[in-house]
């Protein structure tokens, strides 16, 4: 018992056990007029996010009351030593969970010293190109799928040396043999919700310690803006317990499901009657798409997706395009109940769970909104 318990402290962070209760103290302390701004950025590996936090005389009323700022880009893989310094743009502002109102979370583009955006910073392109698509009046919702680890890199809760049990009862599962780490679930899902994230719900994974939200319907490129929050949001929530959220397409080999980031799109004419045939079309177009769009649904040009889409454990196969209704093992999925209304959304599963996805939903918008000399423009 006495060795049980040490094995499983060690998979947890020195930090996590600092007393929290003396933290309250502190917390709880009136702050003035002042207000606290945490800057987000997304840094060089294009996964990985970065923070830092300032102070303002008084709080923001709105993105344009946040001012501009900087960072060492040769600290986040993203400038030489020499020439370093990056801005911080801010482009969207959420309400700060942690500290609480008044305080703010601030989601920042990356700009260059010579104001053009790094090489991580999809959001512009992404914006060009839902500006232009506007009249149609895209929604997209993405399916965040992700892995709980102990700080070991170790699936949390796991036995140490050994598997669970095969997959099977934990998808949407209750029990302590069932749920691995609910607590964590259910603190994102409250920060999200005090943050202004539109989480659409949660639920337990195939694979024991792994977990999917679902953030949207949102219009355009408020999608990718609400997803990196509230996966900075996870992160953060993690941190507290003291264990990793991994993003990782494929954490663990063989029989166990990968994580995913299924992306659902919808356009006014799809959504309404007879709205079918719009969703074929667009389908058709991806179809001639499908190894460029392979490219960008993860941010290593593919190498990470190759070790989830098998063919196994509802995936296609990364080298075939595939749709239908109802069907988990295809590209695209058209949902049953889209399938009798004949009209609604399709469900594009290639991305994974680490995409970005501003590449993603510019990809999908551009495939299947612009004549291709519009979209090679917009690159
Ligand atoms: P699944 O059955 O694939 O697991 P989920 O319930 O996990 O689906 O997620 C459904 C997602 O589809 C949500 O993110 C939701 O916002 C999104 N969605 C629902 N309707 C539309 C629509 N018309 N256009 C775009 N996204 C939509
Ligand atoms: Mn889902
Ligand atoms: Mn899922
Ligand atoms: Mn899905």
């Amino acid at each position: 018992m006495a060795l049980c318990l040490k094995a499983s402290m060690a998979s947890v962070s020195h930090s996590s056990h600092l007393n929290k209760v003396v933290r309250q103290q502190y917390m709880s302390l009136p702050q003035g007029e002042k207000c606290q701004v945490t800057y987000i950025w997304i840094d060089g590996t294009g996964e990985g996010l970065r923070n830092k936090t300032r102070t303002l005389d008084t709080e923001p009323k709105s993105i344009d009351d946040i001012p501009e700022w900087n960072f060492d880009g040769s600290s986040t893989y993203q400038a030489e030593g020499s020439n370093s310094d990056m801005y911080l743009s801010p482009v969207s502002m959420f309400r700060d969970p942690f500290t609480l109102d008044p305080n703010k979370l601030v989601l920042c583009e990356v700009l260059k010293y010579n104001r053009l955006p790094a090489e991580t910073n999809h959001r512009m392109s992404c914006n060009k190109v839902m500006e232009k698509v506007k009249e149609h009046c895209i929604w997209f919702g993405m399916e965040q799928e992700y892995t709980l680890l102990g700080i070991d890199g170790h699936p949390y809760g796991w036995p140490m040396n050994g598997f669970p049990q095969p997959q099977g009862p934990f998808y949407c599962g209750v029990g302590a043999d069932r749920a691995y780490g609910r607590d964590i679930v259910e603190c994102h899902y409250k920060a999200c919700l005090y943050a202004g994230i539109k989480i659409y719900g949660t639920n337990a994974e195939v694979m024991p310690s792994q977990w999917e939200y679902q953030v949207g319907h949102c219009k355009g490129i408020e999608m990718g803006d609400q997803l990196w929050v509230s996966r900075f949001l996870l992160h953060r929530v993690c941190e507290d317990f003291g264990v990793v959220a991994s993003m990782d397409p494929k954490p663990m080999k063989g029989n166990w499901n990968g994580a995913g980031c299924h992306t659902n799109v919808s356009t006014n004419q799809m959504r309404e009657e007879g709205g079918l045939q719009y969703i074929e079309q667009a389908i058709e177009k991806l179809s001639k798409k499908h190894a460029e769009h392979i490219r960008v649904y993860d941010p290593n040009g593919g190498k990470d997706n190759i070790r989830r889409l098998t063919g196994a454990h509802e995936t296609s196969s990364i080298n075939d395009f595939s749709a239908g209704v109802a069907n988990r093992g295809a590209s695209i999925r058209i949902p049953r109940q889209v399938g009798r209304e004949q009209k609604g959304y399709f469900e594009d599963r290639r991305p994974a769970a680490n995409c970005d996805p501003y590449s993603v939903t510019m990809a999908i918008a551009s495939t299947c909104l612009l004549d291709s000399e519009d979209s090679e423009e917009s690159k």
